[in-house]
């Protein structure tokens, strides 16, 4: 597997398509040099998950808040926090399909995998899905595309079809910490003809309580999967809140 070579993003030498399609910065907009993906003020506001990392919740360890939690997935690992430029950059994802965009966050979160999971064995990758009426409503599953190119960058099988959505939630954030793991209870179907036996990477774009990871990867090993390792682009963090 050829995991560990992940194709440069961006050039870094004079590109000619960035006069008529110039680089934004990921959270703001701003026009950037190619070779960037933030602003100088933007970047000032990035917060990397430094290794080591809790493999449970993603976080750094000095912040780990799940001693005693189980989970039905094997691993979660983030690049960022959900905080600052990062969110501001996350918003975005959901509603423009900007290509740079995707890219930034697909690669950041494919270096992570190569960091955080390389003694693992992954077959594939797959993603929080959408409901179909929302889907249409929104046009693209943000989750959904993070997943393909993150899966290019990794060169693995990519599998929408692994997990459907069977009924509508209510939106994650919408809801406080009580109330969403019974929000997603049950909206899951795994395909196991797709996923039995396999080691899956699942991505999604932002794990807050961890919820909605948990009930995929639960419906995911019930159909036979064999082992479920998260990765998103970013987390929230009990420091956060500080
Ligand atoms: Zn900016
Ligand atoms: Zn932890």
């Amino acid at each position: 597997m050829k995991r560990n070579q992940i194709p440069p993003v961006h050039k870094t030498s004079f590109d000619a398509s960035r006069i008529f399609f110039p680089k934004h910065c990921v959270a703001c907009n701003q026009v950037i040099p190619a070779s960037e993906n933030f602003c100088p003020a933007c970047l000032e506001d990035v917060w990397k998950v430094k290794p080591p990392v809790c493999l449970l919740c993603g976080d750094e360890q000095d912040h780990c808040s799940c001693r005693g939690k189980s989970y039905f997935y094997d691993g979660c690992a983030a690049p960022f926090y959900y905080t600052g430029a990062v969110a501001r950059g996350l918003v975005q994802l959901k509603k423009r399909r900007d290509k740079d965009r995707f890219l930034f966050f697909a690669k950041a979160v494919a270096d992570t995998v190569n960091r955080e999971y390389k003694s693992q064995r992954l077959d594939c990758v797959c993603m929080v899905p959408m409901y179909k009426s929302r889907l249409r409503e929104r046009e693209y599953n943000q989750s959904e595309v993070l997943a393909q190119q993150t899966a290019d960058f990794l060169e693995l099988p990519f599998l929408p079809a692994a997990l459907q959505m069977t009924a509508p939630a209510a939106g994650q954030h919408t809801l406080n910490r009580k109330f969403r793991m019974g929000n997603v209870l049950g909206v899951y179907e795994a395909d196991g003809s797709l996923c039995r036996g396999k080691s899956i990477l699942l991505v999604d774009d932002i794990r807050t309580t961890g919820a909605t990871l948990n009930e995929c990867a639960k419906m995911l090993k019930l159909a036979g999967c064999e082992c479920v390792f998260c990765a998103v682009a970013a987390i929230t963090s009990p420091f956060l809140a500080e």
